[in-house]
């Protein structure tokens, strides 16, 4: 028999929902809707299903927003071509490139060929800075999402021992930054980590962001800690987060996956577009 589920689910839809009703009513205030652009490359199944969503709810909350579909076989020069152009265009507020891009392209150029104030994603190297340095920028949009989830459930930060596992660009580093900025005390794990398990045992907030399904168990997190599932694999055709099931029995609070820091990213696309116009209408 199963031990009892103790954690608090802190649910993702949830938070989105009230994310989109604040965005709603921020668009509804300003005289033209913001313009929102994804670029996607190829047909992977993935990145159109998480473009779709994004464009979904960016409509739902009242953004103009469209997507570019290229070819998988496009060349670095035509893509760089294709997002200077829809960068240079007064109309748009917001450009998001769809990552991962296919193998044969070379991902940075383009992210640095997004104007800053547009860069809805966050990863121009501009924000980076900009996010490490305290100074108000786009910021990526998971991580960014996570401290949603912390505030909209009260999970405590400040002077909390924080533990992210994952040290990419997209997730550990700024969610890194982020809660350094609320005062946390932060280690990053990442794969030549000594001791995975003890560093986690000891985090008031775990946060797993690697792609590894179960690398998180139970018999590593403290009683009572506050676990935010990023990473994200699919088994049998189900989709499963890196923290195993038993964390439910020995965390505080938990996000589920799916249903959990996934919509609350999405969110995060839309409130970045209406930022980013907002930001862009009140400098002229
Ligand atoms: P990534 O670039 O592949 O980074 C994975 C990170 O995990 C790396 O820093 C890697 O360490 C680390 N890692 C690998 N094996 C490890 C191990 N055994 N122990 C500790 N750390 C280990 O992936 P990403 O783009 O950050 O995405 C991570 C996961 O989040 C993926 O499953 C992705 O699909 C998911 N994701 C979810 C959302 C959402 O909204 N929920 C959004 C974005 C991404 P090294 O740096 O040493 O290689």
């Amino acid at each position: 028999m199963s031990a009892p589920v103790t954690a608090k689910r802190l649910d993702g839809r949830q938070v989105a929902d009230a994310i989109a009703a604040r965005v709603t009513e921020r668009v509804a205030a300003l005289e033209v809707a913001p313009r929102l652009v994804f670029v996607r490359v190829g047909e992977d199944p993935a990145s159109a299903s998480y473009v779709r969503s994004k464009q979904r709810l960016a409509q739902r909350v009242g953004l103009r927003a469209e997507t570019l579909v290229m070819d998988a076989d496009t060349d670095q020069a035509a893509l760089m071509t294709t997002v200077r152009a829809v960068v240079e265009d007064d109309d748009v507020d917001g450009v998001l490139v769809q990552l991962p891009l296919p193998e044969h392209l070379d991902e940075r150029p383009v992210l640095e060929a997004i104007d800053p104030e547009k860069d809805v994603d966050g990863f121009h190297a501009v924000n980076v800075g900009r996010l490490w340095s305290g100074l108000p920028g786009m910021v990526p949009c998971t991580p960014l999402g996570l401290l949603e989830i912390c505030d909209h459930f009260e999970v405590p930060l400040l002077g909390q021992r924080v533990v992210i596992v994952g040290r990419s660009n997209l997730v550990g580093k700024p969610a890194a930054a982020l809660f350094l900025r609320r005062h946390a005390t932060v280690t990053l794990a990442h794969s030549r980590t000594r001791d995975l398990a003890g560093l986690v045992s000891e985090a008031d907030v775990v946060v797993a962001a690697v792609g590894r399904a179960g690398i998180v168990q139970g018999s590593m997190v403290k009683p009572g800690a506050a676990v935010l599932d990023v990473g994200m694999s699919r088994i049998d055709g189900r989709i499963v987060g890196d923290v195993a099931p038993d964390v439910w029995e020995v965390a505080g609070s938990m996000t589920p996956m799916p249903g959990g820091t996934g919509p609350v990213t999405v969110a995060m696309v839309v409130q970045n577009t209406v930022t980013a116009a907002e930001r862009r209408r009140n400098k002229v």
